[in-house]
């Protein structure tokens, strides 16, 4: 059996080898290294793939949730709603642009933003909410958007785990997520669903004027050659990382699949150790792309089961360890906008399994069987 590894980044490059190494040769050539013709077809790509109207492409996911807020022109101190248990970079991009994130608990089944919790935080500062759909499941959208109107706050979603996620609203109707606020950020770390070979990122918007804004905004705030009508940042997907992109998200279909295989696998392998573990909850209103497949560990024993793992050749790993609350660098700007005390316990308690495109039956049984036979 080949070693386990938490991503497989290498055994996929080579399964698409002569696709991407022909697209990579063709920039090369081409010799258009910034914003060349694969830019505006991966946005294009990318725009009709998530339906979208528009898709701005940009260097990175945190960019992509600093550009959406600058977009927003909102007073210093105003207040914007991000979840306790996720990546830094929501609130650290909200903390960057002089505005104060207000920490909400979240859902301990699904991992997202609690809707019901949402309510109590806003104030008459309140402007934006960035719901983050976590580990490749969407949040519970209906019930955020329906405050988020009542309240006149922009959202923004953080889309970095969730490229092609549905999420079904009680209509009937369908959306992707990251196209059912305003804007949605996207990532194309390595790591992610759809990566690239280094940083990159997207905003989704079906607002024109908000598109030409954030397209502004990614080039120096420039309306014109050296005319710039607003401070901005240079944030631009490389013409290369953008070929590679295009490329992939052909594939990206075949990719979700290939998660989805290995956590049924999972779900039904784990299910004999529901005496210490919580496998993924599916909500029924979402699907679930699997960036991470997380489970939570009872009675305190995640650690020494993340332990047992690794001494058996099984990268366990924790995403997140510590809440937004908890961050030294947040330490005097954040406000708490609800009781944390799931995100807290879920701290305490995940643990993500090795979920990639490229694993081998062998692997996940192997797995499993590690699992089953922890004491
Ligand atoms: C990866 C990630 C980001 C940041 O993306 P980068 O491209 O690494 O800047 C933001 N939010 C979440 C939830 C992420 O997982």
């Amino acid at each position: 059996m080949e070693p386990i590894k938490s991503v497989d980044l290498t055994s996929q490059y080579l399964r698409l080898k002569t696709e991407i190494d022909e697209a990579v040769a063709e920039v090369i050539r081409s010799g258009n290294y910034i914003n060349g013709q694969a830019v505006s077809d991966f946005a294009a790509a990318l725009a009709a793939f998530s339906g979208s109207r528009f898709a701005i492409p940009c260097g990175n996911g945190t960019d992509a949730l600093q550009l959406s807020l600058m977009a927003l022109d909102l007073q210093p101190g105003s207040e914007v709603i991000v979840p306790d248990f996720t990546y830094i970079a929501a609130a650290e991009a909200v903390a960057l642009l002089r505005l104060v994130p207000v920490l909400v608990d979240v859902d301990p089944k699904t991992f997202n933003l609690a809707p019901e919790k949402l309510a109590n935080a806003l104030s008459s500062k309140t402007k934006a909410v960035i719901p983050v759909h976590l580990f490749g499941q969407s949040c519970d959208m209906a019930p955020i958007l329906k405050i988020a109107r009542e309240n006149n706050l922009y959202v923004i979603e953080d889309n970095a785990q969730s490229i092609g996620t549905e999420y079904v609203f009680p209509d009937g109707s369908r959306r992707q997520t990251g196209t059912m606020g305003l804007i949605g950020a996207f990532s194309f770390f390595p790591t992610k669903n759809l990566g690239c070979f280094g940083d990159g990122g997207a905003m989704t918007t079906d607002s024109e004027e908000l598109a030409e804004r954030l397209r502004k905004l990614t080039v120096h705030g420039q309306s014109k050659k050296y005319v710039h009508e607003k401070v901005g940042v240079n944030s631009r997907l490389d013409t290369l990382q953008a070929a590679i992109l295009k490329v992939k998200l052909a594939h990206l279909q075949s990719f979700t699949e290939a998660r989805r295989r290995v956590a049924a696998a999972y779900d039904q392998g784990l299910q004999s150790r529901v005496d210490i573990l919580e496998l993924p909850y599916r909500h029924p209103a979402s699907t679930h792309v699997f960036n991470q497949y997380v489970i939570k560990v009872k009675n305190d024993r995640r650690d020494d089961l993340q332990k047992y793992l690794t001494s058996k050749g099984v990268p366990a790993t924790v995403y997140y360890p510590l809440p937004m609350h908890r961050q030294p660098a947040l330490c005097g700007i954040f406000k708490t906008g609800s009781d944390l005390t799931e995100s807290e316990k879920l701290c305490r308690s995940v643990l993500a399994l090795p979920i990639h495109t490229e694993m081998s039956e062998e692997q996940i049984n192997y797995i499993i069987k590690q699992i089953i036979d922890y004491e």
